[in-house]
């Protein structure tokens, strides 16, 4: 059984009939849109909505708190985390913060778009001013004092 973050609905990518999503989730799809309707479809050939139990979200929020996720996760994230936990399902999601905490619960989990948490991101730095890229962090422009933005290489 996989249970599906938002990302993973939004992937608008089949991953079987054997799925679940907590409420949260579904709360995060907009009505009408592609998504929603690949939702409605899911639905029908056997999508479960179920709550995870309260336990589940209180240890989720902790392992979250311990690893400095917490943060980063939304009701729904916390929520996807707690019903994998829960249903001992592996859960569906490209978010770094939702695959550290997994990890940690020892929650078996797989990537959507990415190869999981195994692929670290490696980062380069880029002046919004002139557009030279720098590979390690600098404040500033060191040519021009230009800003610095954080881009994927
Ligand atoms: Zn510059």
């Amino acid at each position: 059984m996989y249970v599906l973050d938002t990302s993973a609905i939004l992937s608008a990518k089949f991953f079987g009939s054997d799925i679940a999503i907590p409420p949260a989730v579904l709360k995060e799809i907009k009505k009408g849109g592609m998504a929603w309707r690949h939702l409605q479809y899911m639905k029908a050939i056997g999508l479960k909505i179920i709550s995870p139990p309260k336990d589940a979200i209180k240890l989720v929020k902790e392992f979250a708190s311990r690893t400095g996720d917490l943060p980063s996760l939304s009701m729904a994230d916390i929520q996807a985390l707690a019903l994998a936990f829960h249903l001992k399902a592996t859960l569906l999601t490209d978010d770094y913060s939702m695959q550290n905490v997994a990890r940690e619960m020892k929650i078996d989990c797989k990537g959507i778009m990415q190869e999981g948490i195994k692929e670290k991101f490696y980062w380069r730095y880029r002046c919004k001013s002139c557009g030279r890229y720098f590979d390690e962090y600098v404040e500033t422009c060191p040519i021009c004092g230009g800003e610095i933005k954080r881009v994927r290489r």
